[in-house]
C-alpha cells in the first residue's frame, strides 16, 4: 500500500495534472506520507485527497501541495520559507528537500507537538516550528523571499504582507469557506505588490489565537 508502485502512481497523477518541476515530483515521490496521517490511514495516503489529522484539521491534497510548491520555486530556490499552519507537517517536510531553511507557525500546541516529533525521528533539522497566531507571521526570522499559507483567512493578513521581502512571493489562499476561494500569488516589488488570481481551492479557515488543546 505504501509501495514504491503507489507512489510512482501518484506521482502521475501529479504529472498528468500539470506539476512540471522534477525537483517537486522527486520529493513528492520519496516523501513518507502515510507517517503524516494516522495509522488507520496510511493505506490512504498515497492518494491524491486531502484527509483528516484530528482537531477538525486535514492534510492538504499532495496535489496542491506539489502546485503551491512549484509556484512558490518559480522564481528560484528562495534561502528561507515561512508556512502558515504546520498541520501535519507535510508541505513542511517537502519543502525542508527543496530549501535550505523553513519556519513553519501552527495555532494547536498538539499538532505542533505531533510535527516535531516526526521531524526528529525523520532527521529534519532545517525546519524551526512555533506555537502562534499565524496572521502575526513570525517577524523575527523575516523578511522572507517565500510565504506559503495552508489555511484560507478572508482577507491576506498585513503582518504577512509586511514580512514578505521585496523581490519575494507568497501563496495563500483567500476567500471564505462557504463563498469559495482563489489561490492568489503575491509578488513584492519595490514600489509595491502585485496580486495575481490562481485555482479555485478549498482550505480550512484561518482562524484567530494560538490555542492549547
Ligand atoms: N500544511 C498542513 C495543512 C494543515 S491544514 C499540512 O501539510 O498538513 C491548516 C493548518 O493551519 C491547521 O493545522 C490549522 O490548525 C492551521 N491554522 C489555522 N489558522 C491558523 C493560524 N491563525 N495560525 C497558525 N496556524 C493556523
Amino acid at each position: 500500500m505504501t509501495s514504491q508502485r503507489t507512489r510512482d502512481r501518484l506521482v502521475q497523477r501529479l504529472r498528468d495534472k500539470g506539476i512540471e518541476n522534477e525537483k517537486v515530483l522527486g520529493v513528492m515521490r520519496s516523501m513518507p506520507r502515510h507517517l503524516f496521517v494516522d495509522e488507520a490511514l496510511a493505506q490512504r495516503a498515497y492518494e491524491d485527497d486531502a484527509l483528516p489529522i484530528g482537531h477538525g484539521q486535514t492534510i492538504s491534497q499532495p496535489f496542491i501541495v506539489a502546485r503551491m510548491t512549484e509556484i512558490l520555486l518559480s522564481r528560484g530556490t528562495p534561502d528561507k520559507v515561512l508556512e502558515v499552519g504546520t498541520g501535519s507537517g507535510f508541505q513542511a517536510a517537502v519543502l525542508s528537500r527543496l530549501v535550505p531553511q523553513v519556519y513553519s507557525v501552527e495555532r494547536i500546541v498538539a499538532l505542533q507537538i505531533q510535527a516535531r516529533e516526526l521531524f526528529h525521528k525523520l532527521n529534519f533539522n532545517n525546519i524551526a516550528l512555533k506555537h502562534t497566531d499565524g496572521s502575526w507571521g513570525w517577524p523575527q526570522n523575516g523578511p522572507y523571499p517565500a510565504i506559503i499559507v495552508t489555511a484560507a483567512p478572508e482577507r491576506v493578513p498585513e503582518a504577512l504582507m509586511e514580512q514578505l521581502a521585496v523581490g519575494g512571493i507568497m501563496i495563500i489562499p483567500v476567500g471564505s469557506q462557504s463563498g469559495g476561494q482563489r489561490l492568489l500569488q503575491i509578488t513584492r516589488h519595490v514600489d509595491g505588490y502585485v496580486e495575481e488570481e490562481l485555482d479555485g481551492v478549498h482550505f480550512v479557515p484561518l482562524l484567530n489565537g494560538a490555542v492549547r488543546q
